[in-house]
């Protein structure tokens, strides 16, 4: 008998596509989290502070943090309504929050959570904070989400085979890293990230975490900038903004 290893069909919404900056608009609102939906799992991915007293309207059967800065997890300083899933190092630092369901992730290996595949790698982002990018898969698809990174050292096997990249909008162009002895930190720029997908051959990328550029500006205009940058690259790459769903049943990653 063949087991079922994968669950059915991926449905994905941005639930907010702002970094960690003052600036606000319509199309990035609140903290970047994205809502991960396959059968009955309603899975969030990261809980920062703009969605604190917020979670019943989300109504999550899991959550999942990248790490613990407070973009990322400080929603949860209340509290959780559902299981939290957290690496090591990310528990530390919120050991304060009041949450029952503590879920340990397992870094470099792969968890199963409500249905949905998850695979864990170290990304480079902070020293203080340690974050981390998913591989997540089930039946239809596959996809890399990573809202801070500065570098994925082992982006060869994060991104093989993914159907879209989902990475840090913080900056376009400019580079916000630094080096700390031979980690770099804070946010690659997403012409870098493009790079990363040109090697890995990935054909589409969506970045959130939008930085203040980003999200005071022209749409239009930034939309139409990514998606040059992105040929260059061989890439199909545009913004999310708050709200934005994608489908992977019927495809509805290629209709942009
Ligand atoms: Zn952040
Ligand atoms: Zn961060």
């Amino acid at each position: 008998m063949k087991v079922k290893s994968y669950a059915g069909s991926l449905k994905l919404t941005f639930l907010g596509t702002r970094g960690e900056v003052e600036a606000r608009s319509r199309r990035h609102r609140r903290h970047s989290a994205l809502l991960v939906q396959c059968d009955e799992a309603r899975i969030m991915i990261d809980c920062g502070t703009d969605w604190l007293g917020r979670l019943d309207a989300v109504a999550p059967t899991a959550i999942v943090l990248t790490h613990a800065h407070p973009d990322h997890a400080a929603g949860l300083a209340e509290g959780a309504p559902c299981p939290v899933y957290a690496t090591k190092v990310t528990w530390d630092l919120i050991r304060r929050f009041p949450i029952d369901g503590r879920r340990r992730l397992p870094l470099r290996r792969s968890i199963m959570i409500d249905g949905v595949r998850f695979k864990v790698f170290p990304v480079e982002h902070s020293v203080r904070a340690p974050a981390v990018g998913f591989r997540v898969s089930a039946d239809d698809g596959c996809f890399f989400y990573v809202p801070d990174v500065a570098g994925i050292p082992d982006a060869a096997h994060a991104l093989r085979s993914i159907n879209v990249y989902i990475g840090d909008g913080a900056t376009m162009k400019r580079s916000m890293v630094r080096r700390k002895r031979r980690t770099a930190i804070g946010h690659a720029p997403i012409s870098s990230q493009l790079d990363w997908c040109e090697k890995g051959n990935v054909q589409r990328a969506i970045f959130t975490h939008c930085g203040s550029p980003i999200v005071r500006g022209d749409a239009r205009k930034l939309n139409a900038m990514l998606r040059r940058i992105g040929h260059q690259h061989g890439v199909e790459a545009r913004f999310a903004c708050d709200g934005d769903s994608l489908s992977f049943a019927d495809s509805g990653y290629r209709r942009w």
